[in-house]
Formats: structure tokens, sequence, C-alpha cells
């Protein structure tokens, strides 16, 4: 019998499950998450572990009595905190950006300020940290224009500002809290966003399909930001050619400056971008995949997940075959309120239709019972040839299974393929 490989996932989201789901499909492998979530134990070859995902101390522990393989790491937080680092220096394979590499998240002056050495396109800004000197610039400029917060946080850090009564708003509420805090203002983008999402290890890259998050919570891009309430992958408005060039324009260039600077890069690098009048730019880059993303993107993988990471790890030649003939498009169930006050111990919505797959995210035992805990609870996924048969059939589903008392949705994922688009590359 082949020896069972052992790999432990960290996470607890709808994009651990789908990574879960998919290194899990090698029949030769046991997949842990820490700390997961309960639907998790329901796939073949994966368990849940009861340890924090920022608990580095008791997950290298757990590696090691448990012979562990490789660890892949989900979300922002341990991979800001220094996960791989500590993983490294314990002699433990990890696939995963080092503190310094994950900057290009956690710092948004360090992304910015790469991007400019790479020449890489992205939009204008300036830096501050203090009240009057950032109004002072917000009322030489025009409006619309963005402030971010500097630092992780959690997509609730940007602002877009519409006029100067609202700059003014905006900033007192932030001073207000942090005399010091520093932000960057920025140039407003307009276009269409999409996400790329590569594999790295140091300047060796890896494709995946283009995808689109929705980040409002309302149709029509209404409402304020989530962690995202839908996606579908690929996306049949832009051609190779938009991947191609984020490839030459952006990744690369953005992986050689890093490597000048002595940082080896390892891990999921996500590219934000948007197609504006003046061609693509970067709007942020984060060092993981995406949710909800990665639960689209990754049921198109034609090889085995696990065996890309290792070979890709060890600098082996390969090739990586996608699903070219399928959209997969998927909604975010969310409870009522989010991404404000919501309830928690929903009742779990059931499908029956065996087409549809099912990513869970926010989901705990109650009383022997598995109820919603958290904002987004789970991701409804369609596959078909026809994109808009797939955004048919999960919003049929929905409409037919989910008490919208209780649920928040979109109906409109998809909508922005159904729209042509120039080509301004
Ligand atoms: P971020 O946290 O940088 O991903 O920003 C969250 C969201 O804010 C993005 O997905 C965009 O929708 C929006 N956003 C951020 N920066 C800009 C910009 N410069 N212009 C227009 N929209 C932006």
């Amino acid at each position: 019998m082949m020896k069972m490989e052992k790999w432990l996932l960290i996470g607890s989201g709808g994009r651990e499950y789908a990574m879960a789901q998919s290194l899990a499909k090698n029949v030769n492998r046991e997949v842990f998450v820490a700390p997961g979530n309960p639907m998790m134990n329901m796939i073949d070859r994966v368990q849940t572990v009861d340890i924090e995902e920022l608990d580095f101390d008791a997950l290298i522990q757990f590696t090691l009595d448990n012979q562990i393989d490789w660890t892949v790491v989900g979300p922002e937080k341990p991979l800001s905190d220094g996960i791989v680092d500590r993983f490294t220096n314990a002699g433990l394979k990890v696939f995963g950006p080092n503190k310094e590499a994950a900057q290009l998240e956690s710092s948004k002056e360090f992304a910015k300020e790469v991007m400019q050495s790479a020449s890489v396109p992205t939009a204008a800004y300036a830096t501050f940290n203090n009240h009057d000197a950032a109004l002072l610039y917000m009322e030489k400029h025009d409006f619309p224009i963005v402030v971010k917060l500097n630092g992780l946080a959690a997509g609730k850090g940007v602002f877009i500002i519409k006029d100067l009564a609202e700059a003014k708003k905006t900033l007192a509420s932030i001073y207000d809290n942090d005399a010091n805090q520093e932000i960057l203002i920025e140039e407003y983008l307009d276009g269409q966003e999409f996400s790329m999402i590569v594999m790295v290890n140091g300047t060796d890259v890896i494709t995946m399909p283009l995808a689109q998050d929705h980040k409002r919570i309302y149709d029509g891009d209404k409402g304020p930001n989530t962690g995202g309430m839908g996606a579908y992958s690929p996306l049949p408005q832009f051609g190779d050619d938009v991947l191609n060039k984020g490839l030459v324009k952006v990744i690369r260039p953005v992986l050689a400056e890093i490597h000048k600077r002595g940082i080896l890069f390892q891990g999921f690098l996500y590219a934000g971008l948007i197609l504006t009048k003046d061609g693509v730019k970067v709007i942020e880059f984060n060092v993981r995949m995406g949710d909800p993303e990665t639960q689209v993107i990754l049921p198109q993988l034609q090889g085995d997940l696990g065996d890309v990471i290792v070979k890709l790890m060890n600098h082996q030649d390969q090739t990586v075959d996608w699903k070219t003939d399928r959209y997969f498009l998927g909604n975010v169930l969310a409870a009522k309120g989010y991404p404000g006050n919501h309830k928690n111990g929903l009742t779990l919505p059931q499908f029956s239709d065996e087409k549809l797959s099912l990513a869970y995210a926010g989901v705990e035992e109650q009383d022997e019972k598995l109820v919603s805990s958290g904002g987004r609870i789970m991701m409804v996924i369609s596959s078909d040839k026809d994109l808009k048969a797939a955004q048919a059939n999960v919003n049929q589903a929905i409409k037919n299974n989910v008490d919208s008392n209780d649920y928040a949705y979109r109906t409109d994922i998809g909508d922005k393929a159904f729209r042509s688009i120039k080509k301004l590359w």
C-alpha cells in the first residue's frame, strides 16, 4: 500500500473548504484543517483539528507529532504574523510567503513602493499620518478620491469619497480614533475589477484562470464592502491576452523587484486588477488565495493541487491544465444584516440538486446540530458550459431553498460578463 501523505491546511472559511476538497481528491492523502469548520469533516479524507490559526506553537507541535509532509496557509493574518518563518525555522515544509514577502498585502505603502520601482501601473497616491496634511491634500484634488488605512483591515479600511464634505467627515472619524493613523490617499480608478491569482516560488510562476469577485453586499455593486458575495471563473469578457499582460506587466515585474531586494516569495500571489480606459492597473495585492474566488477556480484544476505545489517548490518542470470548457459560478449566502450586526445560529438551508456544489464557511455545532456562525455562511456553486445557465441554476436553487428573511445574497453574479468589454490593453 502507498504511504498516505499528510497535509495541514490553516484556516476555516469557504476558501479553505475548497482547498481541502481539492487536496483531498488524491486518495493517498489525508488533509487536516486547523481550526477548520465542522462541515469539512464530511469531506472524505479531511478532518479538522482544534487549534486556532494564530497559535503557532501548537500548530508546529501538531505538525511534528503527526509527521505532516506539507502545510498550506489559507488566510492573511497568520502569514503577516510570520507563520511561515516559524515553520521554516522549525525545519517544516510550508507553502506561503514569509513575513517580509507578506508585506505586499500587510503594508499598502510597501506594495505601492514596490510597484513604483517595478513600473507596474497602479493608482497615483500619497501617504499621510496626520489629519491636517491629509485634508490639505484632498482640498487640492478632484473627487471621487480613495482613502485607505495602511495595514490589514479585512476589506474595511477603504473609503471612496465623493466630495469635500465626506472627506472631512471621514478624516475626522479616522483621526479621532488614532491621531497618528497612517493612510494612503489614492486616485480613484474607474473600470471592471477582476482577480488574477498565481502560484509562486521565487520567480517561477503558475497561472490560474481569472476570476471576478463581488465585494458589495447588494446587487449592482451597491451598499457596503464585504469579504466577497460571489464569484465566477473563467471570465469570458477577457481573452488570454489579458492574462498574459497581467503576467508580463504586473506579476513578473513585481516578483523580479521582490527578488532583487533579496526577499523570497513563495505561495499564492493575488493581484486585484482593474481594467480602466488607460489599461489594466493594480488595485491591491494579496498574498493568499481570494475568498470566494478559490471556490470557483480550484474546481477547474485538472491535476492534483498537492502535486502542483510540491513540483513548484522543487523547481520541477510541469504543465498545469485547467478545464477550459466550463464556467464555475457561486453565490455566497450571508446572515441577514452582514457586514453589520447579524444573527447567528440560523438553520442551514438544504439543497437537493446534486449538480450544485456547496462550500461551507461560517458553520458551527450547537446542541449536536449544525447552524450558522458568522457573516458568510456558505457558497452555492454551479458549473455549466454556458455562464448564463450556471447563474440561473444558482439563483433558482437559492430562490427555492433559502429563506430571505434569514439570509442575504446577490442575484447578479456574472452579469458583468454579459456586457461587452472593449479590449483596452
Ligand atoms: P482593497 O482593500 O484595496 O482591496 O479595496 C477594496 C475595494 O475598494 C476594491 O475592491 C475596490 O472596489 C475599491 N477600491 C480600492 N482602491 C480603489 C481605487 N483606487 N479606485 C477605485 N476603487 C478602489
